[in-house]
């Protein structure tokens, strides 16, 4: 994951858990949540500059909080 390595990301807006860009079949990126299963939008991607434009963006989501909780865990 040294790819995104310059990308800050803070810790979960709801729960304060560790947060994980994910990656989607290699065409889409998001946040998640690894305690509480919130994350933001996928934000797809087509190259390599727009993959780490997309990281830069979801984790600027995260860090604003604009997540979506589908509360699949818990609750
Ligand atoms: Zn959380």
């Amino acid at each position: 994951m040294e790819l995104y390595h310059d990308i800050d990301l803070q810790d979960c807006p709801l729960c304060h858990g560790p947060g994980l860009i994910e990656e989607e079949e290699g065409w889409c990126l998001y946040v998640a949540c690894l305690d509480c299963g919130c994350r933001t939008a996928e934000l797809p991607f087509s190259s390599p500059e727009e993959r780490l434009a997309a990281a830069k963006q979801v984790a600027s989501l995260w860090n604003m909080g604009k997540v979506i909780h589908s509360g699949a865990v818990g609750d």
